[in-house]
């Protein structure tokens, strides 16, 4: 097996899941090399280079400054052209989406995404992916070389194993298609109040919501209470409320003084990132609802009705 790891970076590091990408494919063995592209990357070498990789790429130029795909496309169609790379993988990031749909676009391949695992079973490399609004894992493979592959964030922690690579510089030519988009600007987002790493008090809010708009609730009770807000990766993957706000395996790790969990199940993966709450409280309609195992209090019934009339004692407390 030949594999490829596309290693993305911010800021002068490498970004911390591709490398825990690397080290699943170390792990899988066969030749394992890395590409680091952008402009004024060649530090990067040496950061890949305790990761295990027996090969980094560098495609170092100022055309790959700004963080697109097409060009670094580009790079890689070339590079697994001239090379026999039999498997591309990705740790999966709003880049990284786009240069892998494109490269199996570009080189008819078959690219299978949101991968939890990847092994080798009967001589076949076989990826694990979350379906069913991850009630089930399903197994999925490829029919044609090179085969690419797409992982969730946060599935694989980084695994230190230094080694000697070879670094080689690779050209960087682009088609004349991608040097047609061009990145006019890129903003950080800007919020209010506390963030959730450091509140106090958290307002979680999960699919139990039905609607997004339905979210001032939680947005009420969290002001309120003078807390920040939080979400399930269910509603952040719906586009209810961002990304930055999810708790869990995939999200951030939280500890408030109090955490309340409105119309959320509490699946493991979300359990693990707020279970050094101190105190948990959930409102959930379901009396069997899972987060009533390791709530601290329970309120089973409609959130509708709960959390107005909460916020509305608070307000009245606080006001006393
Ligand atoms: C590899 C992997 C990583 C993951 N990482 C994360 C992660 O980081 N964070 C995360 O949160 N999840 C993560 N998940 C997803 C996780 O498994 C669950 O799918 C998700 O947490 C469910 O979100 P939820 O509780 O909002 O939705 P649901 O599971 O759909 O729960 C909604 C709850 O709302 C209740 N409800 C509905 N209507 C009302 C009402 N009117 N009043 C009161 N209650 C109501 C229901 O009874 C139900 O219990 C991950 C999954 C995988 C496989």
């Amino acid at each position: 097996m030949s594999t490829l790891v596309f290693l993305e970076h911010h800021d002068g590091e490498l970004q911390k899941d591709s490398l825990g990408v690397l080290g699943k494919a170390v792990q899988l063995g066969g030749d394992v090399a890395v590409l680091v592209a952008g402009s004024g990357v060649e530090g990067l070498a040496a950061q890949a280079a305790n990761f295990g990789a027996k090969k980094v790429y560098v495609a170092d130029d100022p055309a790959l400054e700004q963080p697109l795909s097409q060009p670094r496309v580009d790079v890689l169609a070339e590079l697994i052209s001239g090379q026999a790379i039999d498997t591309v993988l990705f740790a999966a990031t709003v880049l990284t989406a786009d240069v892998a749909a494109g490269l199996a676009a570009r080189l008819d391949a078959g690219l299978n995404w949101d991968l939890v695992d990847l092994a080798e079973q009967a001589g076949k490399l076989v990826g694990k992916r979350p379906a069913l609004d991850d009630t089930v894992y399903v197994d999925v493979g490829w029919t044609s070389e090179p085969r690419l592959a797409l992982f969730r964030t946060g599935t694989f922690e980084p695994v230190e194993s230094p080694a000697e690579p070879e670094v080689e510089k690779v050209g960087v030519k682009l088609e004349d298609f991608s040097t047609l988009a061009k990145m006019i600007e890129q903003a950080h987002e800007e919020s209010e109040g506390p963030s959730i790493e450091d509140a106090d008090v958290i307002v979680a809010g999960g699919r139990g919501l039905g609607a997004p708009e339905n979210f001032a609730l939680v947005e009420d009770l969290a002001t309120a209470l003078g807390g920040a807000v939080a979400a399930t990766r269910a509603v952040v993957d719906a586009g209810w409320y961002p990304y930055s706000t999810q708790v869990g395996q995939t999200g951030k790790t939280v500890a408030p003084r109090l955490y309340i969990a409105v119309g959320i199940s509490g699946a493991i993966q979300h359990k693990v990132g707020m279970q050094g709450s101190n105190v948990i409280v959930a409102i959930n309609k379901d009396p069997n609802a899972p987060i009533f195992e390791y709530a601290d209090l329970g309120v089973v019934g409609d959130l509708n009705e709960i959390v107005p009339k909460l916020t509305e004692l608070v307000r009245q407390r606080r006001a006393a």
